[in-house]
């Protein structure tokens, strides 16, 4: 069973008004539980709450509470947002539900982290619009070229910057597996040594080829194998080619790369 994580982004329930609070607190535990325990006490159909990942002790803590408020009015709302703003640590709360019946966009938090880093987040549409306008546009030959090139380039950066923070090679190719699984790229990803300077990197669910399902036939991934092929050309040096040997849209069940560093020519 896939379990989907539906991140309270943006959220469209027709017929349905849901509000969204902000709360800024200090970055304390006791602030922490306080406000968990106090959400819990108030009589809210509390949808969803995303908080933010507690790391500097001085910064400010952030929770996002989306609620169905359908059948509350304003003047409960506003209560709520007073009661709230009693707890102690808490700096401010807000309010807001959409002009829009049924749509719920979080708007309280200005930027997005994951891994030290902003991020932005592609839509399966999104990517599928870039992907099959690229190959409608320039066609069978020129996209997988220009997919694989501007992959390596995002691979040798990532690995530049897993290399920054970890000295151990393997840790870096562990991280990019998960890393790969955690923002989306595929269901789960393994990485595997077969010998020296060989790999076998096997995806279950590959985002790029079940995008082309149904739109392109073969062994479809250019984009994320070219990821691959910077992030072990830059982490081991010299070239390494990554070839996709087995392919969802070749009819197997998982996509899987082979990677192997190319003989250094004399
Ligand atoms: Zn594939």
């Amino acid at each position: 069973m896939i379990r989907v994580m539906n991140l309270p982004l943006s959220l469209f329930l027709p017929h349905r008004r849901i509000t969204i609070i902000g709360i800024e607190m200090k970055n304390l535990p006791e602030a922490r539980k306080t406000i968990l325990r106090r959400l819990s006490e108030l009589d809210l159909d509390i949808m969803s709450l995303m908080t933010n990942a507690a790391l500097e002790k001085d910064s400010v803590y952030t929770v996002s509470v989306f609620i169905d408020s359908t059948d509350k009015d304003d003047a409960t709302l506003n209560e709520v947002v007073q009661q709230l703003r009693q707890v102690k640590h808490v700096i401010s709360v807000r309010a807001v539900s959409s002009d829009i019946p049924g749509v719920a966009v979080e708007q309280f938090h200005d930027e997005y982290h994951a891994f030290n880093m902003r991020i932005l987040i592609f839509t399966e549409r999104t990517l599928g619009g870039m992907l099959k306008g690229l190959y409608n546009t320039f066609g069978d030959k020129a996209t997988p070229a220009f997919l694989f090139l501007i992959g390596t380039q995002t691979g040798r950066e990532a690995a530049r910057y897993y290399a920054s923070i970890f000295s151990d090679k393997q840790t870096c190719l562990k991280i990019h597996e998960l890393q790969a699984h955690a923002f989306g790229y595929c269901r789960w990803a393994r990485i595997i040594m077969t010998a020296p300077d060989e790999y076998e990197i096997r995806f279950e669910g590959l985002t790029e080829c079940e995008i082309l399902r149904g739109f392109k036939t073969g062994h479809t991934s250019h984009w994320v194998r070219g990821v691959a092929c910077g992030v072990f050309s830059e982490l081991f040096g010299g070239e390494w080619d990554a070839i996709e040997i087995k392919c969802i849209n070749a009819g197997d069940d998982s996509c899987v790369f082979k990677m192997r560093k190319k003989k250094a020519t004399p």
